[in-house]
């Protein structure tokens, strides 16, 4: 049994006023504890107030990004090891936004991810076909190219998450049918178990437009062991309706 996680991407969203809405979360949960691991991903200003904020509740803390080095001449950029000293439990890696708005391939995201594992942190690594790659039929063909570049060989089910998030639906409103899901989810459950002894066992999180009214639709598919949630987290009521779907 994979214990699913429900995990919120802040994206560049909230400053320290928001931290209320995590509170509201903690709140919530030590009232009545989740089913899934719960995580927040806030922009990495507030990953300190953020983790000292949670200590105790179980609840994980992830960065949304980190650089391939430790440290070094690399203006702007943020280490694994970094975030791991300002409490992260995990980053994220490859997010179609890094891949589009920074020119990020999967190689690098693989170098990352490796980055997030000699540093300790889960590294959660996205991949998604566009809305072209989609019309072209092509969505297995990317999924499974961008999982085998992107995935390090020091991935295991402990230090890995993979998030399918198709582009499309990111912050669109729009969903894949469940059965799309289950088809891409079972293809990526495929590929992990072909390359990695325990690739039965890595979680596959569901992103893209997941709100309370379709979490459980989408979370109850086959092979779908959690969200990567982006607008629908930085409200604490919306995100505790994702994370209470487990309950229904
Ligand atoms: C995301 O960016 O990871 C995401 C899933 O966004 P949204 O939930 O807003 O579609």
């Amino acid at each position: 049994m994979i214990k699913p996680l429900v995990s919120g991407n802040w994206k560049m969203n909230g400053l320290r006023a928001a931290v209320t809405e995590a509170a509201k979360v903690r709140d919530s949960l030590r009232e009545k504890p989740a089913v899934p691991d719960v995580m927040i991903c806030p922009p990495a200003t507030l990953l300190p107030v953020l983790t000292s904020g949670l200590e105790g509740t179980g609840i994980l803390v992830g960065g949304q990004d980190c650089h391939t080095a430790a440290s070094g001449a690399h203006t702007g950029d943020i280490s694994a090891e970094m975030l791991k000293d300002a409490g992260a439990n995990a980053v994220i890696v490859g997010h179609s936004e890094r891949r589009a708005d920074h020119g990020e391939l999967s190689h690098i995201v693989s170098k990352k991810a490796e980055a997030a594992h000699r540093a300790d942190l889960i590294a959660i690594v996205c991949v998604g076909e566009t809305a072209g790659e989609r019309a072209a039929g092509l969505t297995m063909t990317v999924v499974a190219r961008q999982l085998s570049q992107s995935l390090p060989a020091s991935a295991t089910m402990s230090n890995t998450v993979v998030a399918y998030e198709p582009v499309w639906a990111i912050g669109t409103g729009l969903t894949p049918t469940p059965d799309d899901v289950a088809q891409v989810h079972a293809g990526i459950r495929n590929l992990l178990g072909e390359r990695f002894n325990d690739g039965g066992q890595f979680r596959i999180l569901y992103g893209g437009s997941v709100k309370p009214d379709n979490a459980s639709q989408l979370m109850t598919v086959e092979n779908v062991d959690g969200a990567l949630v982006g607008g629908a987290s930085l409200k604490a009521e919306d995100f505790l309706g994702i994370i209470r779907c487990y309950e229904t």
